[in-house]
């Protein structure tokens, strides 16, 4: 027998089919609580888009360790070969709005939660290495640039390369964006980058830096701009149903885990900033270390819960895992845990999706619009235990636990804006180039003057500057493929 109908406090439906009115032709009743309930919940289905990453899809996983990091880190999840962790893994497109098509020029977000001994390990990566910016100052001004024209409410090219032009340490990320991989088959085919420089420190106090990169194991495959742009009018959720049914067919996709890891003091002689977001550490000189596999085994049973809800950040590090000088990060530290407060609530970390499943939270703050959602896993939320909501307390209360002590980081200097500009912004640019093939090259030059030629002459003239800095071969071929078109 079906289970029965019930309002919101669990009280038996009779008709959910006919309102409550004076007369089969109405007025209806003010006293139809039943019917105001319905409304009033649905006028409030929608939680306030996320800003950035507003259209993803997400799956349940798992990481198996093959490689012990015990030399590195005491990250439980990076300790004992063969360690499967639970995770959870959130793809996305960037700037397009919650109902924007999945084919779209963009990167993809890759944002991975692993669920450890010690807490959640959250990765809120790209399928990109690098990024467009190396400071969160610009973050806003960039994004604006991305989205709808405040008086046109249209998409802007003039907006976009105005500000790349002004900013050329965003070249090597838009040479990413514009080649061939800048428009991913699907989530499963394109690989993912946890793009900062993190750390990770072992027992004995050591810090490493650390990148972390996903590699497919579906191998990468990518749309052309022709396939791009049907596929946005045949099917604009193609990614979403792509995930969703493999895993639904039990073709679960896989990434293999990689790091690169430098030792603390290597970042003061290394020939680059080790913490600029826009610059990759070359493999010759870091080559990668495999150390696990990722898979994708379970979707969601419902997407609002526990995809729209997702509430992933930067700032949810464990123990052996840590940050970095990385300026983008540091903001990025700050405003993520700030967007869920805002998007979701004070609580959200006690939802289901967001709790910790292989620990257990336990803490003093209290209160809070939901306070007291409850983690599934451990039948209980973190401000349940007890009376006794300060610390330190004599009362059995949790208690801080000093062997965790991340060890000491030296950070010295003088406090100012430094200009930027003194770092190199395109031989990385250059060597991404070179290493495409010729046709790849072609491709990338014609998606390149699609846009750049609607844009002003000055603003060209200054994109095709930086161009020719990162290579001359590359600012010709644009400069050809600009021409073909008038
Ligand atoms: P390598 O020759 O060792 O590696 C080249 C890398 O480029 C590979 O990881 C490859 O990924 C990736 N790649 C190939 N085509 C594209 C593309 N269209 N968009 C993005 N990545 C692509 O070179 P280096 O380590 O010396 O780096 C040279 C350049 O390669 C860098 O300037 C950077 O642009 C790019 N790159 C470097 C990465 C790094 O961490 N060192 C990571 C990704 C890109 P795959 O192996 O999956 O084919």
């Amino acid at each position: 027998m079906n289970q029965r109908l019930t309002t919101q406090n669990g009280a038996p439906i009779a008709d959910d089919q006919n309102s409550l009115s004076a007369g089969a032709r109405g007025g209806v009743m003010l006293q139809d609580w039943q019917l105001i309930e319905k409304l009033a919940h649905f006028n409030r289905e929608r939680i306030p888009e996320r800003v950035v990453h507003a259209k993803g899809s997400g799956a349940y996983g798992t990481f198996t360790l093959t490689r012990d990091l015990s030399e590195y880190t005491i990250a439980d999840h990076f300790r004992g070969e063969g360690k499967q962790s639970e995770v959870f893994l959130r793809f996305s497109t960037v700037g397009g709005e919650s109902g924007s098509a999945d084919a779209e020029r963009d990167p993809r977000g890759f944002a991975l939660r692993f669920y450890t001994a010690n807490g959640n390990h959250d990765i809120v990566g790209n399928n990109t290495p690098v990024f467009f910016l190396r400071d969160g100052i610009k973050f806003p001004d960039f994004i604006h640039t991305q989205k709808r024209n405040p008086k046109t409410n249209l998409k802007d090219p003039q907006a976009m390369w105005d500000f790349w032009s002004l900013n050329p340490e965003a070249l090597h990320q838009v040479t990413v964006l514009m080649s061939d991989r800048g428009i991913p088959a699907s989530y499963r085919h394109m690989n993912g980058y946890g793009s900062h420089t993190f750390s990770l420190w072992n027992e004995k106090g050591e810090r490493f830096w650390v990148k972390f990169h996903f590699k497919t194991l579906q191998g990468i495959k990518n749309l052309s701009n022709e396939q791009a742009d049907r596929l946005k009018g045949i099917d604009p959720d193609h990614a979403q149903r792509d995930l969703y049914a493999s895993i639904e067919d039990g073709d679960f996709p896989k990434w293999s885990v990689n790091v690169q890891i430098m030792p603390e003091a290597e970042a003061e002689q290394y020939h680059l900033n080790p913490f600029d977001l826009t610059k990759v550490w070359p493999h010759k000189d870091y080559p990668l270390i495999e150390i696990g596999v990722l898979e994708l085994n379970r979707n969601p049973e419902n997407y609002f819960n526990e995809v729209e809800q997702a509430a992933l950040a930067p700032s949810n590090l464990v123990p052996g895992v840590g940050a970095s000088p990385d300026k983008m990060l540091q903001a990025r530290l700050f405003a993520y845990a700030d967007a869920q407060r805002y998007r979701i609530g004070a609580n959200y970390n006690q939802l289901p999706v967001n709790c910790p499943h292989a620990s257990q939270a336990n803490h003093y703050q209290r209160g809070g619009a939901m306070a007291g959602a409850g983690c599934p896993f451990h039948g209980r939320t973190p401000d349940s235990a007890g009376g006794v909501n300060y610390g330190p307390n004599t009362q059995g209360g949790p208690e801080q636990q000093a062997q965790y002590a991340e060890p000491p980081m030296d950070i010295a200097g003088a406090m100012a804006r430094y200009d930027k500009t003194v770092e190199d912004d395109y031989s990385q640019a250059g060597d991404l180039f070179r290493l495409m093939s010729a046709d790849q090259q072609q491709a990338l030059c014609e998606t390149i003057a699609a846009t750049l030629s609607q844009v002003t002459p000055e603003v060209q003239a200054r994109m095709l500057a930086h161009f020719e800095q990162a290579d001359p071969a590359y600012a010709a071929g644009i400069s050809q493929a600009i021409a073909a078109l008038r």
